[in-house]
């Protein structure tokens, strides 16, 4: 299918108090907007690096056979190529002036299996519970279908809007990746339509050397991902996590509550189950935001103990906020908060604009120049 992919803050340039603007000004209150524009990057560029640039033709591909139509067309009329999947590059790899994208978004169907054995590896590998996604899938949308509506744990990254494909061909990393390997760990198969417009499946059995390339070495540098597979696991019985700051209240006092958390990390939290954050700001607290996962509540609280002891020992270098303190509840209630219905309501609503458009405008694969293509 066809498409323009023009900014969605063109008007803004021309008209920044126009309908056109003000409605996109509202839209990206909602984190998925920006990902679902063909000419939208969830990154505004680097300074003096590069400047996010709407390709001049877009094709919004339903299947491998349009990824293939659009690369073949690209190699035959020696076009620039890229491809988008929920741009969040930090780069600025999946847009550039005077391209061709390959638009994967309206890719997204999602299929759970039980047993799962990647082509070619029957009686090699072990079936094993899995997950399929298109290229187009955002996080939330694997999250949802595993997790919310199946039980089951699949290791992505933290933000709900980066596009799965683009995540595991940069290796992925999450909160619990120390527990469940990197996103691209958990890969089983997938498939890839590759320079000379050939789809490929690439496995531990079929093109090995193509699925080894893919799990890490940047979006888009063997080829086209249209569908992945990826292994799920039993969700953890308990889910938690740590929080609170703390407050030095000089700079040694500071360097020594730094000292002293590195120690406690090293010793006690570098381990499968805890990940995500810890802030040190420059008025000298130390923020927590941590996660874990397979530890009950009073063991959570136990691991944490000795350091906040440590800390209320000296009330005369550190205060505490009113709300600290470390714990864990049972997996699945604690996913249900996590996966805030919000989120999942604002993708699907973005979801049925899109389901609409595609509707307004029946499938075929072509070009069209678009209005602000340079
Ligand atoms: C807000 C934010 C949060 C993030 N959080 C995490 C995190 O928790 N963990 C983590 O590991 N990383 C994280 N990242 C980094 C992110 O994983 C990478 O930037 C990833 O490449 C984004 O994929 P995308 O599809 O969203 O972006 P895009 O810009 O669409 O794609 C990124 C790259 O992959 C290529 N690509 C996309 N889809 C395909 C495809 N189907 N076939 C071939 N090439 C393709 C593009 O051409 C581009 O080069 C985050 C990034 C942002 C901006």
């Amino acid at each position: 299918m066809y498409i323009a992919a023009p900014s969605p803050f063109g008007a803004c340039a021309t008209d920044p108090k126009g309908a056109p603007c003000v409605d996109a000004l509202a839209n990206i209150q909602n984190p998925f907007y920006l990902g679902d524009q063909p000419g939208g990057t969830q990154v505004s560029g680097w300074l003096d690096a590069w400047t996010p640039a709407p390709s001049a033709y877009a094709v919004k591909a339903r299947s491998s056979g349009d990824v293939a139509a659009a690369v073949n067309f690209a190699r035959d009329n020696n076009l620039r190529l890229v491809v988008k999947g929920a741009g969040h590059s930090y780069q600025g790899t999946s847009n550039a002036p005077d391209s061709l994208l390959i638009w994967m978004r309206a890719m997204d169907k999602v299929t759970l299996h039980d047993a799962f054995t990647p082509q070619g590896c029957e009686g090699k590998i072990a079936p094993s519970p899995a997950v399929t996604a298109e290229a187009g899938a955002v996080w939330i949308d694997l999250y949802h279908a595993v997790t919310s509506e199946a039980g089951r744990y699949v290791q992505g990254g933290g933000c709900a809007d980066v596009g799965v494909a683009g995540l595991i061909q940069s290796g992925g990393f999450g909160s619990f990746s120390k527990g469940f390997g990197t996103a691209a760990a958990g890969l089983l198969e997938a498939e890839i339509v590759t320079a000379d417009g050939v789809a490929r499946i690439a496995n531990a059995c079929a093109n090995p050397d193509l699925f080894w390339a893919i799990k890490g070495g940047g979006g888009g540098s063997w080829g086209v991902v249209t569908r992945l597979t990826l292994r799920t696991h039993d969700l953890p019985a308990f889910f938690g996590g740590a929080w609170g700051a703390i407050k030095a209240q000089s700079d040694d006092a500071f360097r020594g509550l730094i000292t002293r958390f590195l120690a406690f990390y090293a010793d006690n939290l570098f381990n499968p189950h805890w990940g995500e954050q810890i802030a040190l700001g420059p008025d000298n607290t130390l923020k927590l935001f941590m996660v874990c996962q397979g530890l009950e509540n009073a063991q959570a609280g136990a691991v944490w103990l000795p350091f906040f002891d440590w800390v209320k020992a000296s009330p005369q270098d550190f205060s505490l906020s009113g709300s600290h303190g470390a714990g864990a509840e049972s997996g699945g209630p604690f996913c249900s908060k996590l996966m805030r219905p919000s989120l999942v309501q604002k993708r699907s609503r973005v979801h049925t604009l899109i389901a609409k458009r595609s509707l307004a405008a029946p499938l075929r694969v072509g070009f069209q120049r678009s209005g602000l293509s340079p």
